[in-house]
């Protein structure tokens, strides 16, 4: 059913708590209900696709139109003796799917256990942790063109998929994620590469899809704040991807920065490093700070506005260029 709302307030939709006000709010849980909708609309492209809220930071106090895919579902398209081909709802809760395949031992999706957010929103960025990335098992995207409601299939290479990023990143607003197909394994095989999950699975017996999921549970909740007792959008920032020049002068200001080799020419540091170097772990300004435990968190410590965050971040962005070089990118989506 196609639920229309007028003058909503987004305080629940968001998991920083920053009030916001939407004029025009749409959910639904019906493809086609929801392709007619965007055929009536004179002005798509400025419509909110909004998931779970969990990546968002509302500077604007108000947004026009906002649609909320309510699509729910999991459905089992195809079965070999070696995987499954599933189709998720884009509405259904990315862990909640993923607890569902761990149960039933369907493999793939394991090591992004807990991370915040819907299953529509998770090609978008093309969620990734310890090692593995929602595009390793992304078969096909189903979309809603918002140019003229008119639905479509992605396959995988369509998807454009990069490091958390995506055809659908860059071209922001344009498609509506109705539902997204995976396909999972039945052969567990273990992904135990980072030194943080191996560590924490050294407390295990065996290593299952149950207890790489139940490690990745308990480091996670150690290191994250909850966004029901203080609010934040996980990761604020995306861990840079830098050239081999920016490596050198990094390893000349210390030699111990946590560095990666993303490729031949690229390597990934952790922001969080960089944001600890500067001084800035656990800095509270006003409503607004750097969490204690993971510096790569800003939270709202109560009543903070988009505004004041979004000022908060920028000066970390101009410490760490100022100190390191690097420009920080802001992973969140500001609206
Ligand atoms: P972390 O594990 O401290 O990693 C920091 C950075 O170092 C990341 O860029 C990570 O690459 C890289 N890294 C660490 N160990 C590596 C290894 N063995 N091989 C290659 N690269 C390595 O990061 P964290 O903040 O505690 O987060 C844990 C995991 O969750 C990370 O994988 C992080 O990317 C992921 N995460 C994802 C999202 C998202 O998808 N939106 C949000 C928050 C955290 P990768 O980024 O490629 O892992």
């Amino acid at each position: 059913m196609l639920i229309i709302r007028q003058e909503v307030s987004l305080l629940s939709c968001n998991t920083f708590g920053i009030p916001a006000t939407a004029s025009v709010f749409v959910e639904s849980d019906n493809i086609s209900e929801l392709s007619e909708y965007v055929r009536s609309l004179s002005e798509p492209f400025s419509v909110l696709l909004l998931g779970g809220g969990s990546n968002v930071l509302f500077v604007s106090e108000r947004c026009n139109t906002v649609i909320r895919p309510a699509i729910k579902g999991i459905e089992l398209i195809e079965e070999t003796d070696e995987d499954v081909l599933l189709r998720v709802g884009a509405g259904e809760i990315w862990d909640d799917f993923v607890s569902w395949c761990v149960k039933r031992n369907y493999c793939g999706v394991e090591n992004l256990s807990h991370i915040p957010g819907t299953v529509g929103a998770c090609p978008i960025q093309n969620i990734g942790a310890y090692g593995v990335e929602a595009k390793e098992c992304i078969e096909k995207v189903e979309v809603i063109n918002m140019a003229n409601g008119q639905t479509i299939i992605f396959n995988n290479s369509q998807c454009v998929f990069n490091y958390r990023d995506s055809f659908f990143k860059q071209n922001k607003g344009k498609f509506l994620i109705t539902a997204v197909q995976f396909r999972l394994s039945k052969q567990f095989e273990p992904n135990v590469r980072y030194e943080d999950l191996r560590l924490e699975l050294s407390n295990y017996k065996h290593i299952t899809v149950d207890n790489v999921r139940n490690g990745i549970i308990a480091i996670r909740s150690r290191k994250l704040p909850d966004y029901r007792e203080l609010g934040n959008a996980g990761s604020f920032f995306k861990n840079p991807v830098i050239s081999k020049e920016t490596v050198e002068k990094i390893k000349k200001i210390d030699s111990s920065a946590p560095l990666y080799q993303a490729s031949q020419e690229y390597w990934k540091i952790s922001a969080a490093w960089l944001i600890q170097q500067c001084g800035l772990r656990g800095l509270r300004d006003g409503n607004v700070g750097v969490h204690e435990r993971q510096p790569l968190v800003i939270v709202n410590y109560g009543g903070a506005t988009g505004q004041e965050v979004f000022n908060f971040a920028r000066k970390i962005c101009d410490s760490v260029k100022a100190k390191f070089g690097v420009e920080l990118e802001m992973e969140v989506n500001i609206v």
